[in-house]
């Protein structure tokens, strides 16, 4: 074959979709040439900067992504903002194809009065704190309230409540940043209410995050019985994952413990509780209006059942004292250039098997192909699909034929915007210095969390 035959694919983000995206390619076609666009200085999005400091194991996928980063038929260019440093009809110029996976950078706003107040948080951003993610590394939340509230049920509320009730010597061994686990060791936050407007069958969560909560040592869980009246018959009528979750639950909040375990409860010194039935109205300002004194909750009842029931007002109203509010009722994702197709109402690019609508030759996968739900495996699964959509595609002759200059073209333009990509050695580069800082500490890495560090140590 000849430089001619080559595909060139251009991939936009470097967290799982775009990985998993590139790894199939390759995978699948035996001379395709995939370039990976990232916007950060560093790859691997929300695995690194999303997924909780005491998960590691989940971020084993690192390790596949790495071997895939290293093919000779695969570059990273990171440093790279699409839609700002290089526009996507650039790219589809230069390449056969293009895939967009660039995840969702926004957090859903409650729109709510006193959403403005110092005190309350995007949970989006206080992750990306505890994480290292640059653009929130000056954050400092101020812990100095007893009580935190979590609007939302779903995984990330429960991964910002344990981290808040961690005993932080067990976050010693882990890559959570040395600045915030220095804030941590300075928590006052006794109490964790994660606050929900629907019941115990509509949470969000996992039972494999919800057992950690249970387990969390020093720790003691307040449920209201109250909440699951008439549940234990509804049981046997759910699937079983949501069965086995609602089990646990259940367990916890009516089961009698043991004088033992009773006794362990007792001495906890800190709390977490499910508050079920409440939407959040307004956050409440302390007197002098300087900052987060409570929240107004509305009680609600719900309407129809199952995953579909919707929560409605009663007209009943309960005020929640805290000091922290963190708002943690999903990720959103953004338009990336005005020649991509939108749909702001879903917060997704409309597709169809990840073909992007009416723009042949461009593509999607991710949380900006389905909406930001979905562990790991769901990216994985979405990104193989999107990746077969493409070779399909290209097999059938619907790609641009005739060589493409790839790499080359979007280099040139970048250098006279006076863009300087970093490439994977790069991040390898940083990766030995991150690992060598955390070896005295004990810690797995301790992170970089400053571009312009990153950058004079790359010598630029
Ligand atoms: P992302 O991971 O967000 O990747 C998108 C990438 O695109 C990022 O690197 C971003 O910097 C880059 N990008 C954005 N805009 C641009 C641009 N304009 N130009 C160039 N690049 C750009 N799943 C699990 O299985 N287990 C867990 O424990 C787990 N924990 C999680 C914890 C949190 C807090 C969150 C939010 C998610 C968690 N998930 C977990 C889910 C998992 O992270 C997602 O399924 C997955 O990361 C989605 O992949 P993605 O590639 O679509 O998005």
């Amino acid at each position: 074959f000849t430089q001619e035959h080559i595909p060139q694919i251009c991939v936009v983000g470097s967290g799982p979709a775009g990985f998993y995206t590139a790894q199939h390619l390759l995978k699948h076609h035996t001379w395709a040439h995939v370039d990976i666009y990232e916007k950060q200085l560093v790859p691997f999005g929300l695995v690194r900067f999303g997924v909780a400091p005491d998960h590691p194991e989940v971020k084993n996928v690192i390790n596949t992504f790495t071997q895939t980063a290293r093919s000779d038929r695969c570059a990273f260019w990171g440093n790279v903002v699409v839609g700002r440093d290089v526009m996507v009809p650039e790219l589809r110029e230069a390449y056969h194809a293009v895939v967009l996976s660039y995840g969702a950078e926004d957090h859903q706003a409650l729109g709510i009065p006193g959403e403005e107040l110092p005190g309350v948080l995007s949970a989006r951003a206080f992750v990306g704190w505890y994480n290292g993610l640059p653009e929130n590394r000056e954050l400092m939340p101020d812990l100095s309230c007893d009580t935190a509230v979590i609007l939302g049920q779903g995984n990330v509320a429960l991964d910002v409540a344990r981290i808040l009730l961690t005993p932080p010597e067990h976050l010693e061994k882990t890559d959570i940043t040395a600045a915030s686990l220095r804030v941590l060791r300075q928590s006052r936050v006794k109490t964790v209410w994660i606050v929900g407007r629907r019941g115990p069958l509509q949470v969000a969560f996992t039972i494999k995050e919800l057992r950690e909560m249970v387990q969390l040592p020093g720790t003691r869980p307040i449920l209201n019985p109250v909440d699951f009246l008439g549940l234990q018959d509804r049981i046997k009528e759910v699937p079983r994952p949501r069965r086995r979750l609602t089990e646990l639950l259940l367990r916890t909040a009516t089961e009698k413990r043991g004088p033992e375990e009773a006794a362990c409860q007792e001495s906890a010194s800190r709390a977490w509780g499910l508050r079920f039935f409440r939407s959040p109205q307004q956050v409440l300002p302390s007197p002098d209006g300087q900052r987060t004194a409570g929240i107004r909750l509305a009680v609600t009842k719900l309407e129809g059942v199952g995953e579909a029931a919707r929560a409605v007002p009663t007209g009943d109203m309960e005020d929640l004292r805290c000091g922290l509010v963190l708002s943690s009722v999903g990720y959103k994702s953004r338009p990336i250039d005005p020649s991509v197709p939108f749909d702001p109402k879903l917060g997704v690019i409309p597709n169809t098997e990840g073909r992007v609508v009416d723009v042949p030759g461009l593509y999607c996968s991710g949380w900006v192909k389905r909406g930001p739900t979905g562990v790991l495996g769901t990216t994985m699964n979405d990104s193989f699909l999107t990746g077969q959509a493409l070779l399909q595609d290209l097999q059938g002759g619907l790609l641009p034929s005739g060589p493409r200059p790839g790499y080359a073209a979007i280099e040139a333009l970048l250098s006279g915007r006076g863009v300087q990509p970093v490439s994977f050695s790069d991040w390898e580069k940083l990766d030995a210095e991150e690992v060598s800082r955390g070896q005295g500490a004990g810690k797995p890495r301790e992170k970089l969390v400053d571009p312009q560090e990153m950058l004079q140590l790359l010598g630029r």
